[in-house]
């Protein structure tokens, strides 16, 4: 059995005192059954290390391509492992629509973050244009092939897949549980194309307007493995809950 992950994506939200307060709350959230996680923004990494509670990993929204050098504004996966981040987001719809990732750019970053010890969470997803053209899977297998094209075999089950239709996100319209099932079994369907027994060993997790009250109808189906929560997870109450429904 695959064990589920939650994980919030706070994006370009939070402030010290933010922090303070939400930490405070989520060390009330049981990690035992479920695997917890939060992505802050990269300065508040090590405020949230410094008070993460036992069992929860921490991560970062972006990695830089680049290891090291004359890269002003970048921050290298390396920093953020030596900061106490053990998971990084990669390839998300904001990321790629909004600052111009490419496929080949979301490549390197998930083998960057791996060579530099964290895991990975690989975000795909169609456009709303794209799933009315009927191009959501083909879209998906580009992103996937393009995300798992410099992971060496041995590496494929630290990348969990996040499936994020575009449409869904921040919008308030999550897909139905069944929209999502079907594209997270397609998903499975394709990870054993690249590697036998990936579809397995992989998790795929669900985000798009995830909230505490229709998540459990996401949870309850066989190919979705957790969640990431954007707007939900900057209220603790309603992250916690979320975190609460799948253990
Ligand atoms: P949302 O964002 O929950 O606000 O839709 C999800 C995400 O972008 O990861």
């Amino acid at each position: 059995m695959r064990k589920k992950l939650v994980a919030a994506n706070w994006k370009l939200n939070g402030s010290p005192e933010f922090v303070d307060s939400m930490m405070f709350e989520l060390a009330k959230v049981k990690c035992d059954t479920v695997d917890c996680a939060v992505f802050p923004p990269f300065v508040f990494i090590p405020q949230v290390k410094s008070a993460l509670p036992a069992g929860w990993q921490l991560g970062a929204q972006n990695v830089s391509l680049y290891e090291q050098g004359a890269f002003t504004g970048e921050v290298a996966a390396d920093m953020v492992v030596a900061c106490g981040g053990s998971l990084a987001l990669v390839g998300h719809s904001e990321r790629r629509s909004l600052f111009a990732e490419t496929d080949a750019e979301v490549a390197k970053k998930v083998a960057v973050a791996l060579k530099s010890g964290m895991d990975v969470v690989l975000c795909v997803g169609e456009s709303l244009a794209e799933r009315n053209s009927d191009e959501t899977m083909a879209v998906i297998q580009r992103q996937l092939e393009a995300g798992f094209s410099l992971v060496s075999p041995e590496d494929v089950s630290r990348v969990c897949v996040a499936y994020e239709p575009v449409w869904a996100i921040g919008t308030g319209v999550t897909a139905t549980p069944e929209q999502a099932q079907e594209v997270h079994h397609n998903i499975r369907a394709l990870l054993r194309v690249l590697q036998p027994g990936a579809e397995s060993a992989v998790r795929i997790i669900y985000g798009g307007s995830v909230k505490a009250a229709n998540v459990s109808d996401l949870f309850v189906m066989p190919d979705i493995d957790g969640a990431l929560v954007g707007g939900a997870s900057l209220d603790a109450k309603e992250f916690s809950a979320i975190c609460e429904a799948a253990r």
